[in-house]
Formats: C-alpha cells, structure tokens, sequence
C-alpha cells in the first residue's frame, strides 16, 4: 500500500460518489464527527455518503488501497462513542444516510427487504403499511437507522416478547474490508448450511465490515393493546409480578419496564405536562404492555384478571390500566423521556439474570452510599429483560462534577456486583470506545482472543472502524 496524500484520495472519492457527497468543510462535517451525547469527538479527511451498494464498495476499496481507516455511521444515535472517528489515524466518516429505500416487503413470506440508512421509524410504518408489524422500538427510533441497529444489535422496550435487533434479521448484504459485496440477502428461517455468517456483522459496531441491506423479520399486527402501571413495594415484588403476568398473559406481555421512585420524582420535576399515575406514592413502578390478536375488551378482560391476582397475590400494591390511546401515551412518555429529565450523571448500561435483580439494586444501593454517601440512584428499564440503566449522580451540581472525574471508581464499585452476580457490563448500547478497556477486565483471555482472531480474519489491515470494541487495530486489540 502506498501513501495517497490527501487531495488525491478525496478528488478519488468524489469520482465514485459524486463531489457534492464527499464532505470536506469543517462546518459541514461537524455533526457527522461528534457523538449523540457530545462525549467523543475526532477528526476525519471526509465524511462520504454514498448512495448504493456499488458505491460503498468501491470507496471501501479505495481506503484499503490508501490504508485509510472507516467509520460506518446510521444515525449517529449510538450511547458509546462508536460512530465517531478516534483521530489516531487516517479516517473517513461513511455515512449511509443516503441508502434509505426498501427493497422489498413480501407479506407473505413476511420479510422486509431494508437497506442499511433507512430510519428505523421508517421500516416500522413501511411495515404497518403492508398490514405486518416489525418490532424493534426504541426512544431513537426516528433517527437511527436499521444498519446502526443490527450493528449494535440494539435492543429496546420489545425484547421481552420478540428478542433484540439480532433476531430480527434472516439475512444481510455486507461490504467487507476489501470492498467484497457478500451477497446473504436469504429470507429463509431455516439455513443450516454451515456457519452463520451474518451472525458475526450484528452487534460488531462496524468492526468487521459495512452492512448495507437487511432482510428483516415482520409479524402480524397485533390487533388490540393495553398499557397498565403498577406500584410496588420492593423489586422482588417485580419479578414475581413478571413471572406471574407471563404465566397468565404469556406472549401477550410485550414489555415490561422498570422506574425507581427517584425517577419517577424527576420526571415531575424536569417535564412539563407529567403526572404522578397513581394516587399515592410507591418505592418501586412497573411499566406494563400488553399485545393481542384478539378484541380489545377481551385482552382488557383478561389482564384485569391478572391484575386482579397481582394484588390479591401481593406481587404488587396498586396498578392502573390506561384507558384511552393518550393515557397510554402518557404513561410511555415518563419512561421514554426517563434519560433528558436526568442530570448529567455516570451511567451503566448492565443486566443480570433476572432472578438476580433484588440482589443486584440492593447490592448496588447499598455499595454505592457507602463509597459516596447521599447518591441518587435512578434504575430504570428493560426489567423484564434483567436489563438495567443503572445512572447515579448527585443533586448538588458540585458534588455531581466532583463524581463525574471519579466514574471510573464508580463504575468499579457497580462493576464488582454485575460480574459477581454474574452479569455484563454492557446489555445493549455496546462497546464502542466507552467500554473498550473496561471490557478486558470482564471478559476471559479466550474470549477476547477469539475476538481478536476473528477481526484478523475479517479485516487483517485494522481499518474498519479502529479503537472501538477491540482497540487500535486487529493485531492489537489493547491498543
Ligand atoms: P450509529 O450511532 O450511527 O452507529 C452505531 C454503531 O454502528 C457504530 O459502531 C457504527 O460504526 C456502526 N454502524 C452504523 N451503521 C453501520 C452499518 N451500516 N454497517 C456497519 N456498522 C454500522 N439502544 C438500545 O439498544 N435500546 C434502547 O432502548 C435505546 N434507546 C435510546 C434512546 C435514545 C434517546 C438514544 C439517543 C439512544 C438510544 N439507544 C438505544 C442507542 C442507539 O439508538 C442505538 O445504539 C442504535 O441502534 C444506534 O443506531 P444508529 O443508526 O444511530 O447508529
Ligand atoms: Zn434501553
């Protein structure tokens, strides 16, 4: 490989792109090279926005000919810094914005056919369209993008019943580090002919190579749906109030949401509009939808029975059923809204097997106000996936500074309890560059150099999207 200085290189990007779609002015670049939540930033020769397949190809051919690094960017939602350039070395940002078409939808085989910048929000209405339901939802969803979701396997508030990003798809188009095009576009639920290829490209965070279409997975509309809260005393109570809705409502239950009491009081606090859903306060609250096939009043029916046995049962102290599309609403919009009414805070993004989550909040609660006494803790989320934001800070804005320069003790202390308990340090934002070291302390030294080896393979020049999840390149994972 030799040197392409860089006026060359970027007049050869824009031969294959077009001049308008190779972004070379600071002010332009800028949104493309800083992080969601403006953590991480660096500098990059290009952001370069190809429109199909061909073209992606032949730009990752030009940058393994010159050695110049890719950053694949959807959305730029993502929560670890892994969308954003490093600035060790050369780098181009490829954002795949501008390849938003569905290919096709097949209702029948119930497959939709994406390519990888279509807005998430997209596919769910291209799917509602075509009378089917695609279930991946989550608070970004109107602006990341499919292949920003398989590259981090995203997960949220529907994992419960229909699995995270990675079960969504039966097949993937990707570019590899070559610029090869691999062809895996099967709409086939059935496939055991070997390994399963397009396993390894969802949740690499755009390590191994591009992803540039989908083949995803659609249901049927579920016909009815019901939204229910629940006060309770303990998270005990919550996870017997899981198993006992599941036992009773089975795959009707679609999710099901944790919020401390302290969330809930800086909800009221921070968003305008937000009212306390039931009449008296409780430590602990539980965020329930439920998804059907059959009438509304029959779905109603039935989870006011469940309900009913909650209480009698004592897994829960009090709940209320929405009764109208906009009390739903209401009720999503504490939860969804739950991290911008937080402070700037130290956030973790863990889970635990979900018998293990009493233990994991009590543990962590206690631990925590030892080493930082008056701690806020805000735990919310995926319970029912023993996934948790698990966010703590300080109300005072000095002592919160103070406790931002110490997050590494911080997450020392939460880390402990998770791998006691058993648990990962990262249950759906990823690695990127926020976890990329910590991670070497979680994972065994066979797991890690099974990673390694597999970037050697996939991309032994270390160009695909260097300093995220392994390191600084294939053959140096801690670099
Ligand atoms: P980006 O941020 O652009 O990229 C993420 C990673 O994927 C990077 O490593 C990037 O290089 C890589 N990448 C992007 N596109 C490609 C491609 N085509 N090929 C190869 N690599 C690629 N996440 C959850 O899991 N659950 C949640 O509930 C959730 N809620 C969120 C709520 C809010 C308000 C916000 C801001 C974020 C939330 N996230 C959540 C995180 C984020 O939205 C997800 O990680 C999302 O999947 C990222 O998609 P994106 O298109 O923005 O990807
Ligand atoms: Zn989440």
């Amino acid at each position: 490989m030799s040197a392409v200085p860089q006026t060359r290189f970027v007049e050869a990007l824009s031969a294959t792109v077009g001049a308008a779609n190779v972004l070379t002015e600071a002010a332009d670049m800028a949104p493309y090279l800083v992080d969601w939540r403006r953590q991480f930033s660096g500098p990059a020769e290009c952001v370069v926005r190809p429109a199909n397949t061909g073209e992606v190809a032949a730009v990752v051919a030009q940058c393994a000919r010159a050695g110049v690094a890719i950053v694949p960017q959807g959305g730029n939602t993502g929560l670890c810094g892994a969308s954003v350039p490093v600035g060790a070395q050369r780098e181009i940002v490829l954002s795949l914005a501008r390849m938003n078409r569905i290919r096709a939808i097949d209702p029948l085989n119930d497959t939709l056919t994406a390519e990888a910048g279509c807005v998430l929000a997209d596919i769910q209405h291209a799917a509602r369209e075509a009378d089917r339901f695609f279930p991946l939802s989550l608070g970004a969803e109107g602006s990341c993008r499919i292949g920003g979701n398989l590259s981090t396997n995203a997960g949220g508030v529907n994992v419960l019943r229909f699995g995270n990003a990675r079960e969504q798809v039966l097949g993937l188009e990707v570019v590899l580090p070559d610029g090869q095009v691999w062809d895996g576009l099967r709409g086939l639920r059935k496939d055991n002919t070997g390994y399963d290829l397009k396993q390894l490209f969802i949740g690499a965070e755009g390590t191994l190579g591009i992803i540039t279409a989908a083949v995803l997975k659609l249901y049927p509309q579920p016909l009815s749906g019901a939204t229910a809260w629940f006060g309770l005393d303990t998270p005990q109570q919550a996870i017997e109030l899981l198993a006992l809705l599941r036992a009773r409502l089975g795959d009707r239950l679609t999710a099901f949401e944790l919020l401390s009491r302290v969330c809930i009081d800086t909800a009221l606090a921070k968003i305008p509009g937000t009212t306390d859903p039931l009449p008296a306060p409780h430590p602990w609250y539980v965020l329930v939808e439920l998804g059907d096939s059959d009438s509304a009043a029959m779905l109603h029916q039935r989870a006011e029975q469940a309900f009913a046995e909650s209480l009698a049962r004592g897994v829960a102290s009090d709940v209320v059923l929405a009764q109208s599309g906009a009390q739903s609403r209401a009720l999503w919009s504490i939860r969804e809204r739950m991290p911008e009414a937080q402070l700037e805070n130290v956030k973790h993004d863990i889970s635990v097997p979900l018998s293990k989550i009493p233990e994991f909040i009590a543990r962590g609660a206690e631990a925590l106000e030892r080493a930082f006494p008056g701690i806020l803790i805000f735990a919310f989320g995926h319970a029912g996936d023993g996934n948790l934001h698990y966010n703590v800070g300080f109300a005072d804005p000095a002592a919160n500074s103070a406790l931002m320069r110490r997050r590494a003790e911080v997450n020392t202390v939460v880390y402990a309890i998770v791998d006691a308990l058993g648990g990962s340090i990262s249950a759906e934002h990823g690695l990127g560059q926020l976890k990329r070291d910590e991670i070497r302390r979680h994972k065994s030294a066979l797991e890690l150099e099974l990673m390694r080896r597999l970037k050697q393979a996939l991309d032994p020049q270390g160009l695909m999207n260097p300093g995220k999840v392994l390191g600084s390149s294939g053959s140096d994972p801690c670099g």
